[in-house]
């Protein structure tokens, strides 16, 4: 990058928006996936407002250089690594909730707002921000809706692309542009913040977002169902749907994960089964949906208790926390499978077979069955939730 034309980029900036201070520039090359070949940005910057995101990257454009735009740096598979003499674009300090509307079932908010921040605010309106990323605590709004970030109860309540009713976004050339609706329907027109939603940062800096908003139900009811058989647990997930239950959260545990969590954070899943499937029903119709899963689930043999509040929080954030991260990175891989729900069986069982045969062991996946059944062959994408 050229001294001097850094030195004009430097000065439209804040002087505490910049800085080429050699640990900063370590600081923010990476985020939490695997580093094969390190690089450092040539600068860090943290714009404060639109106007400063678009400074950088018409500034960026007239110079070709590289913008690397992040947000919490939670992300796993590198998508926020800086490359070599990148300008490294932080939002973390575009971190304001800009509007509530409750009557509206929406919210307003700049990408650097951290989803849990939004999910305690809109809670004192009676709502909740639904996508819930297991790195919720601390990752932002602007990267889940990069990420097309999904979670525990994206099941029932979809995943990000599903909570976003409008984008500000900053193009490559500084140009701001708007995209969507205020309003749940919004038909007409091209579907620009779904494009966007999911983009990874390569078709824009979302620098605003208009998040839809769902009411927090009323009643909760958790459900452990502990099988003996990990392939019998499975075809439990298929015997919900076909009870016509869509569970807020249904998360299938196997052998090897509840006892790793028992390791991890002395709890005793393995001493109550070999699978585990945590489900979560929600809203008026809670218990009754909870009463006809333990009926169906019964059937295929499962011992089932019903948690209490603080038993579940428990166990939904082991499940959350179930991501194998324990073991060094050069020999973990997460992948996030998508089969047909028809599948799922199968899929289980020729996984375990492929592990044994490789000697690879395995932490369950986390199965969250699609809400229709999808005709798309087998896709991964590299460890998402
Ligand atoms: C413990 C853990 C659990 C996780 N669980 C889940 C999970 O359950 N489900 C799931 O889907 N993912 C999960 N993830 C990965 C997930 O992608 C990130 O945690 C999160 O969505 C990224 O947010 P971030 O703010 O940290 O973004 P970053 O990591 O900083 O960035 C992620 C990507 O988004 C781009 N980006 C960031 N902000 C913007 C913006 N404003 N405009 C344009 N592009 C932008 C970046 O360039 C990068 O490509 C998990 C990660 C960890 C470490």
């Amino acid at each position: 990058m050229p001294e001097l034309q850094l030195t004009d980029l430097i000065s439209s900036l804040p002087a505490d928006a910049i800085s080429t201070d050699a640990d900063q520039l370590q600081r923010y090359s990476t985020d939490l996936g695997p580093v094969v070949d390190l690089q450092l940005p040539a600068v860090v910057v943290w714009p404060g407002t639109i106007e400063e995101v678009q400074t950088v990257l018409g500034w960026a454009y007239r110079t070709g250089t590289v913008v690397v735009t992040r947000g919490a740096g939670t992300g796993v598979s590198g998508g926020a690594h800086a490359t070599a003499g990148c300008i490294v674009l932080s939002l973390e300090r575009m971190n304001r909730i800009l509007d509530i509307r409750p009557d509206d079932e929406l919210a307003v908010v700049e990408p650097g707002v951290v989803n849990a921040d939004l999910n305690a605010a809109v809670a004192e309106y009676g709502f909740m921000y639904a996508p819930d990323p297991a790195s919720y605590r601390i990752s932002t709004i602007g990267g889940n809706i990069a990420t097309n970030a999904g979670g525990l109860r994206c099941a029932k309540y979809g995943v990000t692309r599903e909570a976003i009713l409008a984008l500000e976004v900053v193009l490559a050339d500084g140009t701001l542009i708007h995209t969507g609706h205020q309003t749940f329907k919004g038909v007409a027109g091209y579907d620009l913040t779904g494009l966007i939603v999911g983009s990874e940062g390569t078709l824009g800096v979302v620098v605003g977002a208009t998040v839809r908003l769902k009411y927090l139900p009323d009643e909760v009811h958790t459900l452990a169902a502990f099988f003996p058989d990990f392939r019998i647990a499975a075809a439990g997930v298929l015997a919900v749907g076909k009870a016509r239950i869509q569970p807020a959260i249904m998360e299938l545990l196997d052998a090897a994960t509840m006892s790793e969590l028992d390791r991890q954070f002395g709890s005793s899943l393995s001493d109550r089964g070999t699978a585990l499937l945590l489900i979560q029903t929600d809203g008026f119709g809670a218990a009754a949906e909870a009463e006809e899963i333990r009926r169906v689930l019964s059937c295929l043999g499962s011992t089932i208790s019903t948690e209490n509040a603080a038993e579940a929080e428990k166990l939904v954030e082991l499940r959350r926390n179930s991501r194998g991260m324990e073991k060094p990175e050069e020999y973990r891989v997460g992948e996030d499978v998508a089969v047909p729900r028809s599948q799922l069986v199968l899929y289980v069982a020729e996984l375990e077979r492929m592990a044994a045969e490789h000697g690879v062991s395995l932490r369950s996946p986390a199965v969250m069955p699609a809400r229709s059944p999808t005709p798309s062959p087998l896709r991964s994408r590299k460890e998402r939730g």
